[in-house]
């Protein structure tokens, strides 16, 4: 997982971190959001583009809105002007 770097940053408080691997920054996530009840977001960033573009179509965060909205595997609404 080299180049592979996860930004970690709360929306309710001043809490932000890196971490190295997606296991560490999940787990970060998992405890700050159990303790406090906050909503943390996170960035993954890569060395390789490719990586950063896999973990986004894998909906990583598993929430809607995180979406990439530029994969074609992210297709939500269609629109209907095409056809
Ligand atoms: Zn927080």
């Amino acid at each position: 997982m080299d180049g592979t770097r996860v930004t970690v940053r709360c929306r309710d408080c001043s809490f932000a971190a890196t971490y190295e691997s997606l296991r560490d920054a999940r787990a970060a996530v998992d405890d700050h959001e159990s303790t406090t009840d906050h909503g943390v977001g996170w960035t993954i960033e890569s060395l390789a583009a490719g990586v950063s573009q896999a973990g986004a179509d894998a909906g990583v965060c598993g929430r809607p809105e995180c979406a990439n909205e530029d994969s074609p595997l992210v297709d939500p609404a269609p629109p209907e002007t095409e056809r």
